[in-house]
């Protein structure tokens, strides 16, 4: 087989069998898998020997990247993980609702999720008869007479904090009342990553993130994941939503999701420590009339983000004196924050809810989630705090 054609050469790989090994993570670009017999192909498929098949469904790249998220929201705790990483968060958490909840069946949540995740329920879920039902979270007893009313609630769906107020509801016991009311309880952890904060702690099933935000941190990347725990229910139906659905990862995010996460704890200190000095600044300012942050002792939620938080995490939102007009010569007097519908990047993302992310919401039903017109979304960034509190002092002016 040596002298093969010019053609056959260049479709045919030259390897050589290395002694050493790749010291980062290699990338797999592959979309499948050779065997090396007939008879090892059937075990693989069969599933009596491990392997590779075929990347929508497995591949070492995407694997470890999924089994590393798995561990850090594991880090200290008495059970074991898996993860499955998916090409966005959104496809994470539509496979994940596909896979535990069924026609017929409830979605028990708040009003004031990431807006793509309440447009999926809406747009998507409810016509498919996978309703969702709003309520305050925060209000213990109101989710429990609707648990007892209702037994076709099998999930109950939840962000802490929440945008745009940095609103926290309590972990624990939202997962004691889904344990005794035989429903899965799923927590949102993108706002926190794992660092700041740990859901399993607390006793949820499932976690699930964007990891386009502080897991990658650096803005390169597009992806999802889905946490759950080794032994519980749900696993088959979410491998066989990821098979099927195909809302896979692919080897060159993972990639770049798993250089971002090497510096997950430097980023997640700084960002945190660079949020409370921030916070702190605004609080003093005289034009600032309101802060949100989870780290100020002034925050509703203040205790309880204590108890089921490491840190305070990065994001705050703030309001101006001065409505919507002074919201966006703000915005436009900004030099070195950036103006960017994202958050959880290295740099610091400034969104005026108002004006952008919520501009095609009525101001009645904005006003109703406290996303007044004055309202400004920080996403702190790690860059040295005096430069990012130059710029707002500059920018917010006299
Ligand atoms: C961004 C985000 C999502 C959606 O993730 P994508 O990666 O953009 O699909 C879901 N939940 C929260 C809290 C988010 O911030």
């Amino acid at each position: 087989m040596k002298k093969i054609g010019f053609g056959s050469r260049c479709v045919h790989d030259i390897r050589k069998e290395s002694t050493t090994a790749s010291h980062t993570l290699p990338i797999y670009a592959t979309s499948s898998f050779d065997f090396s017999s007939i008879e090892q192909g059937m075990a693989v498929f069969t599933g009596e020997e491990e392997g590779h098949l075929y990347s929508r469904f497995g591949n070492p790249t995407i694997e470890s990247v999924a089994a590393k998220i798995a561990a850090l929201e594991a880090y200290k705790l008495d059970i074991e993980t898996y993860g499955y990483l998916f090409s966005s968060g959104m496809n994470a958490i539509t496979t994940l609702m596909l896979a535990c909840v069924k026609p017929g069946q409830k979605i028990l949540t708040q009003g004031n999720l990431y807006g793509g995740t309440t447009e999926l329920f809406n747009k998507i879920l409810q016509p498919l008869g996978l309703d969702p039902i709003l309520t305050n979270l925060q209000d213990l007893d109101q989710v429990e007479r609707l648990l007892q009313q209702d037994d076709s609630i099998r999930m109950i769906y939840f962000e802490t904090p929440a945008n745009p107020t940095l609103a926290c509801v309590d972990i624990a016991a939202l997962a004691d009342l889904g344990q005794r009311y035989d429903c899965l309880v799923t927590a949102d952890n993108t706002f926190c990553s794992p660092y700041v904060q740990q859901p399993f702690a607390f006793g949820v099933d499932f976690v699930v993130h964007s990891t386009t935000k502080y897991i990658n941190g650096h803005g390169n990347s597009t992806g999802g994941a889905i946490i759950g725990k080794k032994g519980q229910p749900g696993k088959e139906e979410i491998f066989m939503g990821l098979k099927l659905v195909g809302g896979n990862s692919n080897a060159w995010d993972a990639w770049l999701i798993n250089n971002g996460m090497k510096t997950l704890e430097l980023r997640m200190e700084r960002h945190c420590a660079n949020a409370l000095q921030i916070a702190k600044y605004l609080t003093e300012h005289s034009q600032v009339e309101q802060v949100n942050y989870p780290g100020l002792t002034s925050h509703p939620d203040h205790a309880l983000a204590k108890r089921q938080m490491r840190a305070f995490g990065g994001m705050l939102s703030f309001e101006l004196a001065g409505g919507l007009e002074a919201g966006k010569a703000f915005m436009n007097r900004l030099q070195f924050c950036k103006l960017a519908p994202t958050m959880g990047d290295v740099d610091t993302l400034v969104l005026h809810p108002a004006s952008m992310s919520h501009l095609r919401v009525p101001p009645e039903v904005r006003l109703a989630n406290q996303i007044t017109d004055g309202l400004v979304r920080l996403s702190v960034g790690i860059e040295n705090a005096e430069d990012i509190i130059a710029d707002l002092d500059q920018a917010i002016g006299a």
